[in-house]
């Protein structure tokens, strides 16, 4: 049925970079057969899901929707693969991306730009706005999505879905493709809160294979899902949060929110968290530092693309031919703006500054989380935006993006779920709830309370 309904419109969505027709109807024929056999079942057992093609999956394309890797076979499983093999999940494709995931529209992908379901000619957020699009057009009910500094969240704002950050080191990035190591978490997508927290149970846990990987229990998530209350809890609203830049709809279903929350027995905080100003500054400093290093690797000589190579050109030649051909403008913009932050003489001004303020918005977090249980903000500050209409300012684009970073570059854990449509343009906005570190089930008690 979901690959009917992909027939039917991803020609118009454009969710899917890459549709796994045979090895979907074979996983599920073997899960039939399992089933038959009285065999145990994985958890997920049958359900179909959604892949971002940042995952390495052994013997179908992975792109991170890049040229540089386009034709490369992976010949190995991501650890998040494995487990969804694990699980008896249905894999039934990879979905667009902006390339190398950096942005927020999914207009940066080498490979076209994918429609919000809710109104085409809008952008369904990003960079994992494949994976978003796809729950929201009913093409796939679980996806995947990776969230370096917001793209799992904001995608799910913007489509009317949810999605979860895990807690830094909480899921495996082994066979993840990097962009930013110390930032990069791969998460759940969903429908439904509980869905997803059905989806984190099964990717969540230690990975040897992974040195940052958490070597500690899964946080009970299902079990809080399951029991959505907020009785009793003491609730943050930032005031970083809102202000110049908010489109009042937003605004406005996020107080109704906050309302809620209080009418079903939270208690609301007002927060200051000072250094939020900064985050996204510090953000586009330490993530172009660390994604200049990160794809350094991508030299034409040991993956995908090579152009150029004649037998009459040097090695480095082909290298700076074929970066020149395979990474578009935002990845090019980025690895020149990490190489200076990271040069010699530079790097105490920038880097090393951006990495006091990263301890700094922690130490904010910390505060925070001694007076209240979770924050709530809006995911981002306006609805879906119109596909082209940001996409020659990047700094218009990095601004969708600043609720969601200090999340980020703390390391703790975030959700995003739908709180209503905005009045003055009928789309999704989507609310935030942000949790400490390793207190993932919080999200999952409080989102499934609001659901
Ligand atoms: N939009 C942000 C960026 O461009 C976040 C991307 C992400 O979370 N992968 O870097």
């Amino acid at each position: 049925a979901h690959l009917a309904r992909i027939d039917a419109v991803d020609e118009k969505v454009h969710a899917f970079l890459h549709i796994d027709r045979e090895g979907a109807l074979a996983q599920a024929r073997a899960v039939d057969a399992k089933k038959a056999a009285g065999e145990k079942l994985g958890p997920l057992a049958g359900v179909p899901l959604a892949l971002k093609d940042i995952f390495t999956t052994e013997g179908m394309p992975t792109t991170v929707g890049s040229k540089i890797l386009e034709g490369w076979i992976p010949p190995y499983d991501a650890t998040l693969t494995k487990k969804l093999k694990a699980a008896d999940v249905v894999i039934l494709g990879k979905t667009n991306m902006d390339e190398f995931a950096m942005g927020s529209s999914t207009e940066n992908s080498a490979y076209g730009p994918t429609g919000n379901p809710w109104d085409l000619t809008r952008i369904p957020g990003g960079s994992g706005g494949g994976s978003s699009a796809a729950l929201a057009s009913y093409e796939a009910p679980l996806a995947i999505g990776t969230d370096t500094g917001g793209s799992i969240r904001q995608p799910a704002a913007v489509t009317g879905t949810v999605g979860v950050k895990p807690t830094y080191g909480g899921v495996s990035r082994y066979g993840m493709v990097a962009f930013s190591s110390s930032l990069d978490q791969g998460g759940p997508c969903a429908r439904t809160v509980l869905d997803a927290a059905l989806l984190h149970e099964v990717i969540a846990g230690h990975d040897p294979m992974d040195s940052t990987s958490i070597d500690a229990p899964v946080p009970p998530v299902v079990e809080a899902a399951r029991s959505g209350s907020v009785d009793g809890m003491r609730i943050g609203v930032v005031k970083q949060f809102a202000g110049e830049g908010y489109q009042a709809g937003v605004v406005q279903r996020f107080n109704e929110s906050v309302e809620l929350l209080k009418s079903l027995g939270a208690t609301i905080v007002e927060l200051d968290c000072p250094s939020f100003d900064l985050a996204l500054s510090a953000y586009y400093l330490i993530a172009p530092s660390e994604c200049s290093s990160n794809l350094a690797r991508f030299d034409a000589m040991r993956y995908g693309l090579r152009v150029g190579d004649d037998g009459t050109r040097s090695a480095e030649d082909v290298t700076a031919l074929t970066r020149e051909a395979g990474f578009g403008d935002e990845v090019k913009r980025r690895v020149i703006l990490g190489t200076y932050a990271l040069s010699s003489g530079y790097y105490d001004a920038y880097y090393g500054s951006a990495q006091k303020v990263r301890t700094l918005i922690t130490q904010d977090f910390e505060k925070a989380f001694e007076q209240v249980d979770v924050i709530v903000s809006p995911t981002t500050p306006t609805t879906a935006f119109p596909i082209g209409e940001r996409a020659d300012d990047p700094m218009a684009m990095y601004l969708a993006d600043l609720c969601t970073i200090p999340t980020n570059l703390a390391g703790n854990s975030a959700m995003s779920l739908p709180c209503g449509l905005a009045p003055e343009d009928g789309l999704p906005v989507g609310l935030q709830i942000i949790a400490p570190a390793m207190k993932d089930d919080r999200l999952y008690k409080v989102g499934a309370a609001v659901e």
